[in-house]
Order: C-alpha cells, then structure tokens, then sequence
C-alpha cells in the first residue's frame, strides 16, 4: 500500500501512522462497520472525485439498515473526503470513508457504542493489475455462495458480509483463479468477490437483478453509457449455465473498475480475449471518468474549487 500523509478522523486530520483503533474495539471483533470505496480521478481541470454524492449517500443508507447512527452529516464527509485528496497531494487515489463501533463493550447490543468515523486516501491503481484491464481475468464460480437479503441485507456495505467475500477470492486465488462469480442461495448468479457482474449476448448487456447483489454505483454508470450509445441492458436472472455460452463478460466495480473475463471455470468466454463491446465500455468508462464526455460531468466533484 501506497501510504499517504495524513487521514481524516472524526473531525481532525491526523498523521497516516497515528490512526490506531484500540484492541478492543467492537468492529475489530464483529466487523460492526460500514464503508464505502470511492475513486477520484485526474482530469484536465484538476482532480475529480467520481460520483463522490452517490457514494456518500450509499455510506448513510448502509448505516440506517445497521441501525447505525454516524455523528456527521453527509457534507461533513464529503467535504472530509475531498479535503483528504488536497492534504495528501493526490490527484488519482482510492477513498476509503469508514463508520465503525469503537468502544463501548463487546456485547451485540450497540445502543451505547461509540460510532467513530475515518476517510483516508492513498494512491491505488487497478485492483487486479493494470494488465487484468486489457488481457482480462480468470473466474472461478465460488463453492461459497453470497448470503440472500433475508440473511444479510445485500445493500448494505457491512464490513463482517465481506468475510465471505475473502472465503470467496482466497478459494478462487488458491485453486489458480483470479476471482470468484458467487452465486446466490437460489442458484443464480450474484456478484464477485467486491465487483458486480455483466455478461453479454447478441449484443445485449446482461447484468442479474439488484435482490442479490450490491447496487453497484459503477454497474449504474455502464448501464446508462451502455444505454445511451444504443445498446440493450436487461437486468435478469442468469444460470451458472448460461455464462457459458456468452459472447463476452466482465466485471465492475470502483477498485477493480473494469475487467474482461477471458474464462469461468476454465471454460473460455468468446473469443478468450477480450471482447468489442467490453472494449469500448471500459473506453466510454474512461472518458467518462476524466472528464473527457461533457454529458457526464455531472459524475464528478472537482477537489480544488
Ligand atoms: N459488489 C460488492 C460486493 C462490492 O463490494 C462492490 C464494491 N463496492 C461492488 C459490487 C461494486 O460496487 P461499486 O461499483 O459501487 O464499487
């Protein structure tokens, strides 16, 4: 990890190294925490933070279905976020605000919990490698499955549903994979390990419904590029089956951003390169995201004023 300068912490910014959480705080035993993972991007007229609104909002909503209470108010944090952008001198970095349970007991029942909150923001580049963007990656349909909303509801950012994603990827990564496709209680397909999931068809970009799966902000801006440049996007249930026969898929998401999947459990996809349409999303992503397409500047929030 590229470490940064400093770190926002419940209102002061405090050297990177200084930022410790005490043993026993409650998140570090149960991951009673909500966060959210955020890029900012440099375009011609300075740094930019990519739907940093929508992230921020997602961070509050996670927190109400904890039943969470964060002791700040959404301008606090974002301005809290673009604040750590301009004191660390980044202009392309990962952002990581993150609400969790500090002190107050180790008991389930929180009403006393302290809430303390951090942002912090370092330099990251592609999640699974810069050449996974080009040459793609290889996915493993999980033996372990995403828990259903009745079990823990999928919109919630909840750091303690993420050890199943690490039981998902460390599966994936130890059997030669570079990340898992899990499937939900049903059968169906879910998500990734922290990405959402696309597959395309005839031209169609398929993509399986939000029951089980996270809202995906970076799923929400490839629908409507998709959209937008006359491609058909349906939100469907797809079988594990199904992904085999398709044209070409990949996944999303803000760390990982776009990545082709060139196999799913050692069965090629398409051509096993990637594919056209996965080709000029990911180029209609990165326009996007610079600040290159006018339409959607309205994705992004300058850090400098
Ligand atoms: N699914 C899961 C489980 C995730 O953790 C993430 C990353 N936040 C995503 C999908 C992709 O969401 P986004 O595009 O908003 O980063």
């Amino acid at each position: 990890m590229q470490e940064s300068k400093f770190i926002w912490m419940n209102g002061l910014v405090v050297p990177w190294n200084e930022s410790n959480p005490h043993f026993l705080s409650h998140a570090l035993h149960y991951g009673s925490a909500v966060f959210e993972g955020i890029r900012c991007y440099n375009t011609k007229k300075g740094p930019a933070v990519f739907r940093l609104d929508d992230h921020i909002e997602r961070l509050f909503n996670s927190a109400n279905i904890f039943g969470m209470t964060i002791p700040y108010t959404k301008d606090e944090i974002i301005c809290a976020t673009k604040n750590m952008v301009v004191q660390n001198n980044l202009s392309e970095c990962y952002i990581r605000p993150l609400a969790y349970y500090s002190s107050g007991g180790l008991g389930f029942d929180v009403t006393k919990q302290k809430v303390d909150v951090g942002v912090a923001a370092w330099a990251w580049g592609a999640m699974l490698g810069a050449e996974s963007i080009v040459n793609g990656i290889k996915l493993k349909i999980s033996p372990f499955k995403r828990p259903s909303a009745e079990f823990m509801p999928v919109n919630a950012k909840v750091s303690g549903n993420y050890a199943n994603s690490i039981m998902a990827k460390m599966d994936a990564v130890r059997t030669g994979y570079d990340d898992a496709v899990m499937l939900d209680a049903n059968g169906t397909v879910a998500e990734c390990s922290a990405e959402n999931f696309f597959m395309i068809k005839n031209n169609v970009l398929i993509t399986p419904t939000k029951e089980n799966c996270l809202d995906g902000i970076t799923r929400k801006s490839i629908m409507e590029i998709a959209s937008e440049n006359g491609y058909a996007v349906e939100e469907k249930k797809i079988r594990p089956e199904d992904l085999f026969s398709a044209d070409e898929c990949f996944i999303c998401g803000t760390a990982a951003e776009i990545v082709p999947v060139t196999s799913i459990s050692m069965t090629s996809i398409g051509t096993g390169k990637r594919g056209t349409i996965t080709k000029f999303i990911q180029e209609e992503y990165s326009k996007a995201i610079h600040g290159e397409t006018e339409k959607y500047s309205k994705w992004l929030t300058f850090v400098n004023p």
